[in-house]
């Protein structure tokens, strides 16, 4: 998950050469990352930060994050640019909470909710209070995204119908997935969603890891969710991590069969697992 809201909070200063710099610097690093999902009409971050440390997140976005962060944090800061951002630890940002108003959301756009962390880390008080601002705008549609879904499940918050829940799921293998991340299991995972009542459930296959098929089939018939997203490690870090990628043929086999069996499948970064190219 990203946050791209922030770059409106960073303005250029104009005061000397060195800040204008750093100020591109973050506005293209925070672009690169709002690219996502297309479909993404705009970020909302009542909550940030994630204690899940995934290694493509760790090794990339909260690298620069902390980095550039640097340059405008001050100690007992809060509020936007707060030392908790700064450090992707999980808390609050009460004030995101009296927004009036947000881009539209025609055809599949969304808001993505928590760009910037995990929102199953939200206490649950707080959680009912984001899902209150959610259904008071119905025809704004949410896109609220967990690699946690147990935790978040569990703090029994109700959704609107105008929220899509979404989990990560870049495999269905358990088996040494604690080297890439702390968050919940890829079987766990899926577990909680089943058993998760809500009419419009989303799965994101990014960055995907090795998988089998039969398995994966199977998790989505019987998940239904409306919408599949499929795609590559994006961020150059796949060959460095040594991440356990499938052969693209194997992605685009996976891709063809979830669409011959009537799911949509959004195709992001389609390329050569990083040990298919010399
Ligand atoms: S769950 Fe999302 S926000 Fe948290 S570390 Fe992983 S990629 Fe980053
Ligand atoms: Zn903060």
């Amino acid at each position: 998950m990203r946050d791209r809201i922030i770059v409106s909070l960073i303005r250029p200063t104009g005061k000397n050469k060195l800040m204008r710099e750093r100020d591109q610097n973050m506005d293209r690093i925070l672009e690169s990352s709002k690219g996502m999902y297309k479909e993404n009409a705009g970020n909302w971050n009542p909550q940030k930060g994630c204690k899940n440390g995934c290694m493509y997140c760790v090794g990339s976005f909260q690298r620069y994050y902390r980095r550039f962060w640097r340059s405008y944090w001050k100690p007992g800061k809060t509020g936007k640019g707060c030392e908790m951002c700064r450090d992707f630890r999980p808390h609050a940002h009460p004030e995101e909470l009296a927004r009036r108003s947000f881009p539209d959301t025609p055809q599949d756009k969304f808001i993505f909710v928590v760009a910037g962390g995990d929102i199953a880390f939200a206490k649950k008080a707080y959680l009912d209070k984001v899902a209150q601002v959610m259904s008071g705008f119905p025809k704004i549609n949410f896109l609220v995204q967990t690699k946690c879904p147990r935790m978040l499940f569990s703090k029994a918050c109700s959704f609107s119908q105008n929220v899509a829940i979404d989990i990560t799921l870049e495999t269905n293998r358990d088996e040494d997935y604690d080297k890439i991340s702390s968050a919940e299991l890829p079987s766990k995972r899926f577990q909680a969603f089943l058993e998760f009542r809500h009419p419009r459930k989303f799965v994101t296959k990014e960055p995907i890891l090795k998988f089998d098929k039969d398995v994966i089939v199977s998790w989505m018939r019987r998940l239904a969710p409306s919408r599949i997203y499929v795609g590559y490690e994006s961020k150059g870090l796949a060959k460095k991590f040594g991440f356990p990628e499938p052969a693209l043929n194997e992605t685009t086999d996976l891709t063809k069969t979830l669409g011959d069996e009537c799911f949509t499948v959004y195709r992001k970064l389609m390329r050569k697992a990083w040990w298919e190219t010399p």
